[in-house]
């Protein structure tokens, strides 16, 4: 079994009654099954109190305005401090750790949804360092991996190893996450033909073309991807870019409400984004951007990378499962688009002042309502789905 994390991933530490904004209010928390019998074996008044607490239809702890029934007062969890943590049931125990599983590869990550693990992840200098592990251990096969596509897999890591390079490239980002578009949508093509083991060569010439002539790849993604909703969204001006955030923030609003936070800033985006149209959010940008210095401007760009490493680390590979893979890096790039908007949005209503907490309140507000949600992150990713278009004809490659 392969083991993958990123380096900061043991640096993590859950501030407890500190945290700005606990995981432990706000969410319905599921508990499995053999922690549930485990608290209804609880006897005595603690007991009594754990049964009271649980919720037998939804297999979860009851919640007190918003709060689960056993975070107290001082936003410490009454569990813990009668039990100890080792009776914290699986989703307390592991949050915000998440592991994707493949067959002999598990891969960990951070959710950008934890304050403490979005501030990390924010911050992260430079390409990601992952460490990786191997050792001896044969799993028994999952159910889920009995029809597990190990040749798509190997294509899939190998396409991630390439957006590594192209994100480490001396361009602005701007044309980078072009690049990163294009390939995405190159390969899909493959994969629509069933055609998924030509990716090597589609890598292959994509890496030689980025070392020999990346202005000769740029022409061709830019040509080939003109005029599409990912394009308009990278342009991030002009009529047609306000268009396509438009029609983002319309599908944001539409999706599942977990947090009335998230519902404050979606309206506050619509409110005094949408309606200055294409040239007053040229200018408002302009001036969003003149008040950064040129240390801040480059923070700001180096967030938003890490948001999309953190989008395309954590999920593309998982297109194994679905074969959507275009989707996965329309996801990465949307998410850091919209989440500089929410930015620029606090920004002009706090009298063009940031504080440095805004930029992850923002992250992880974004995160926990498209990410936690199984239904949000089903729901964005085939709105994104559907932005895809093929290559057109006269802009594909040779070995297309
Ligand atoms: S959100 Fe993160 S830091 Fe806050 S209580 Fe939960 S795990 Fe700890």
């Amino acid at each position: 079994m392969r083991y993958i994390k990123p380096d900061y991933y043991e640096n993590f530490a859950c501030t407890a009654d500190k945290c700005p904004d606990t995981c432990c209010a706000g969410w319905q928390i599921v508990i499995d099954e053999d922690s549930y019998r485990k608290y209804m074996d609880i006897g005595g008044d603690f007991g009594r109190r754990m049964q009271e607490s649980l919720d037998p239809w939804e297999m979860s702890f009851r919640q007190c305005n918003g709060r689960c029934a056993f975070l107290n007062e001082n936003n410490l969890c009454d569990l813990i401090l009668e039990k100890g943590s080792e009776y914290l049931c699986e989703t307390c125990a592991r949050y915000p750790r998440h592991v994707e599983e493949f067959d002999g590869v598990r891969e960990y990550s951070l959710s950008l949804s934890c304050p403490v693990a979005a501030e990390l992840i924010l911050k992260q200098k430079g390409l990601w360092q992952f460490l990786e592990e191997e050792d001896e251990q044969e799993e028994p096969l999952a159910e889920e991996f009995e029809d597990f596509d190990y040749a798509m897999f190997g294509v899939l890591e190998e396409t991630r190893s390439v957006f590594w390079k192209i994100l480490e490239q001396q361009m602005p980002l701007r044309e980078r996450l072009l690049l990163l578009v294009d390939l995405a949508s190159r390969f899909q093509e493959l994969v629509d033909a069933g055609e998924c083991l030509s990716g090597y060569e589609l890598l292959e010439h994509y890496v030689n073309t980025l070392q020999d002539s990346p202005e000769l790849l740029l022409m061709r993604a830019g040509d080939g991807l003109a005029g599409t909703y990912m394009e308009c969204l990278l342009r991030q001006e002009g009529p047609d870019f306000h268009k396509a955030l438009e029609q983002g923030l319309e599908m944001l609003w539409h999706l599942e409400r977990l947090r009335p936070e998230w519902t404050e800033v979606l309206a506050q985006c619509r409110v005094n984004l949408l309606p200055c149209g294409g040239e007053g959010h040229d200018f408002l940008r302009k001036e969003f951007y003149a008040s950064f210095n040129e240390r801040e401007l480059q923070e700001l760009e180096n967030y938003r990378e890490n948001i999309i490493i953190f989008f395309i680390y954590t999920y593309f590979c998982g297109a194994v499962y679905d074969d959507m893979i275009f989707s996965k890096v329309a996801l990465a790039v949307f998410s850091a688009v919209f989440w500089e908007e929410t930015v620029m949005c606090r920004w002009f209503l706090a009298d063009k002042i940031l504080e440095k907490a805004d930029f992850v309140r923002l992250a992880y507000a974004y995160a926990r309502e498209v990410e936690h949600s199984d239904e949000n992150l089903i729901g964005v990713e085939e709105w994104l789905m559907d932005k895809y278009e093929p290559v057109k004809e006269e802009n594909k490659f040779e070995t297309d």
